[in-house]
C-alpha cells in the first residue's frame, strides 16, 4: 500500500494515515517471531480484551443536548490492572485506541511494572468547548463507563489534550458513584492528578524526565556530548515541552519546534521557558518571537542530532525518515514511525528508541502513585524522581543487552523482552476455566 503523504503546509488526518492497530500489530509480529513465540499466547495478544463504546449525552452551555462517543479498550490485564490514558482528539477512534492500549501492556511488561494495557478517550476537539462543558463532558464520559474502571481494575491517565483537571473530574465523578464510606479508598482509580488531589509529586514532568534518561544513556554509551547538541521536538504538549526543558538543563540547544499550530526554527537555540509561557498564552508555538516561521517538511532537514517526536503517531513517514539528519530519535509520542520509515532511518545508521522503551516515565511514576494512595503516602520529589531514574536506567541496560547479543533493532528488542514476560506468566497460569 503506497505511504499517504502529509498535506503542504499541513496535517494529514488520521484517517489517511493507514490503520494504527494494523501498524501496531506488524511491528509486535516481528518480535513474536523473534522469541518463536507460543502460538496460544500470540492468539491471545492479537486482540484487546474489552472494546467498549459509550453514546451518552452532555448539556452545552446553551442549553442545548450534544451526543458524544467515548472509548475504553482493554487491552490486557495478566500482569495488573489495565493501565493507560485517555485521550481527547477529533479523529480518535477504534483501532487507534487498540493500537495505543496493547503498546501499554508491552510498554508495563518490558519496565516490571505490575499493569496490563488499556486506553480511552473521547472523539472530541476540546478547543470548541469551554471550560464547564469539558468538565460536564468528563463527568459523564465517567459515569458512563461505571465500574468498567476501578482502582484494582482499570486504572485511566492524561494523554493528548487531557490533563492533572481532567484526571481530577474523573476521580472526584468516580468518587461519587462509589458508596460514601469508600470514597477515599479509590483515589487511585486515576493516575496524573494534582498533587493536592492526590497525585505524586514528579508526575508531570515524569514521561519528559524518562525520554530525557534514555538520551543520557545513549549518549554515555556512543561517548556523545549532549552539551552543544542540536535537538528537534515535534510536539510542546506535556512531553515535548518538559523534555525540552530537561535536554536545555544538559546543555543541548533546541534548533526546531513544531506543533499543531506550525513550525518555528532558531540555530542559535530557542529557548523553552520562554517558548512555554508563548504557547501558555497562544496555545501553540506559532508567532514564537525568539523564532523563524519555517514549514512543516524544512523542519525535519534541520541541522540536528537528536529528534524527539512528541505529537501524534504516524507523523514520522518516508519523506521525513529521508529528510531527517539526526544520529537518534526518540520516540516521545506513542507510535509516531511507519514501519517503512524507521528501516529507512536504520539504514541510515540512525538509532530509533521506541516509544515503549522511552516515554514510559509517565506509567512509571503513574504506578507510584497508585502505590502512594493504596498507603495513603505522599513521597518526596526526590524519592520520585530517583526511582524513576534506576528505573529507566535499569530496563534501558536491559534492552542494550538484548540489542547487542540478538542483533536486533531496538523497538524488537523492547517488545521481544515483554512478550516473554507476558508468555512466561501464561506457561505459569494457564487460562481459566
Ligand atoms: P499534549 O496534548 O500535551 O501535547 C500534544 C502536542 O502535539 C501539542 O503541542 C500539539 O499541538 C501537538 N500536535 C498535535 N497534533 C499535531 C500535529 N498533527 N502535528 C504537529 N504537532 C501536533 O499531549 P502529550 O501528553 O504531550 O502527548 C504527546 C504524545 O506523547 C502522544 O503520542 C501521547 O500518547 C504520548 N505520551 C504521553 C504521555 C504523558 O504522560 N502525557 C505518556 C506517554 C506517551
Amino acid at each position: 500500500m503506497p505511504l499517504p503523504t502529509v498535506k503542504e503546509g499541513g496535517v494529514t488526518s488520521l484517517k489517511e494515515r493507514g490503520n494504527l492497530f494494523e501498524i501496531a500489530t506488524r511491528q509486535i509480529d516481528k518480535a513474536m517471531k523473534l522469541i518463536n513465540i507460543d502460538p496460544d499466547v500470540a492468539q491471545i495478544l492479537a486482540q484487546p480484551k474489552n472494546e467498549l463504546i459509550v453514546n451518552f449525552p452532555v448539556r452545552m452551555d446553551n442549553g442545548k443536548f450534544v451526543m458524544f462517543k467515548g472509548y475504553r479498550v482493554q487491552h490486557n490485564n495478566i500482569l495488573g490492572p489495565y493501565k493507560g490514558g485517555m485521550r481527547y482528539h477529533q479523529e480518535a477512534n477504534l483501532d487507534e485506541m487498540k493500537a495505543l492500549a496493547s503498546w501499554m501492556t508491552y510498554k508495563s511488561a518490558l519496565h516490571e511494572i505490575p499493569f496490563g494495557g488499556g486506553k480511552g478517550g473521547i472523539k472530541v476537539d476540546p478547543r470548541q468547548h469551554s471550560k464547564a462543558e469539558l468538565e460536564r463532558i468528563t463527568r459523564r464520559f465517567t459515569a458512563a463507563l461505571g465500574s468498567n474502571i476501578g482502582p484494582e481494575y482499570d486504572i485511566p491517565a492524561p494523554d493528548v489534550n487531557t490533563n492533572s483537571q481532567t484526571m481530577v473530574w474523573m476521580m472526584d465523578t468516580y468518587m461519587n458513584i462509589v458508596g460514601t464510606g469508600d470514597r477515599n479508598t479509590v483515589r487511585g482509580v486515576v493516575t496524573g492528578k494534582s498533587v493536592t488531589s492526590g497525585g505524586s509529586h514528579g508526575r508531570a514532568e515524569a514521561t519528559g524526565q524518562g525520554v530525557v534518561h534514555c538520551i543520557t544513556e545513549w549518549a554515555r554509551d556512543r561517548n556523545f556530548n549532549l552539551d552543544g547538541c542540536h535537538v528537534i521536538i515535534q510536539g510542546f504538549g506535556n512531553v515535548g515541552s518538559y523534555a525540552a526543558r530537561l535536554l536545555s538543563q544538559k546543555g543541548a540547544v533546541i534548533v526546531g519546534v513544531g506543533d499543531a499550530g506550525g513550525y518555528i526554527a532558531n540555530s542559535e537555540g530557542i529557548n523553552p521557558h520562554k517558548l512555554g509561557e508563548h504557547v501558555h498564552k497562544t496555545g501553540s508555538v506559532a508567532g514564537y518571537k525568539g523564532a523563524q516561521k519555517i514549514e512543516r517538511a524544512d523542519f525535519f532537514g534541520l541541522d540536528a542530532h537528536i529528534f524527539v517526536p512528541a505529537a501524534l503517531e504516524l507523523e514520522l513517514g518516508v519523506p521525513e525518515a529521508k529528510a531527517l539528519k539526526v544520529k537518534m530519535v526518540v520516540e516521545g509520542a506513542n507510535g509516531p514511525t511507519y514501519p517503512e520509515a524507521e528501516d529507512i532511518l536504520i539504514g541510515k545508521g540512525i538509532d530509533v528508541i521506541p516509544d515503549i522503551l522511552c516515554n514510559s516515565g509517565g506509567v512509571i511514576v503513574s504506578y507510584y502513585e497508585w502505590l502512594q494512595n493504596k498507603r495513603a503516602e505522599q513521597w518526596e520529589l526526590d524519592d520520585v524522581l530517583d526511582r524513576l531514574e534506576r528505573r529507566m536506567k535499569q530496563t534501558w541496560a536491559t534492552v542494550r543487552h538484548y540489542v547487542t547479543v540478538n542483533k536486533t533493532d531496538w523497538r524488537t528488542a523492547s517488545y521481544a523482552i515483554g512478550l516473554e514476560r507476558l508468555q512466561h506468566c501464561y506457561r505459569e497460569r494457564g487460562i481459566f476455566p
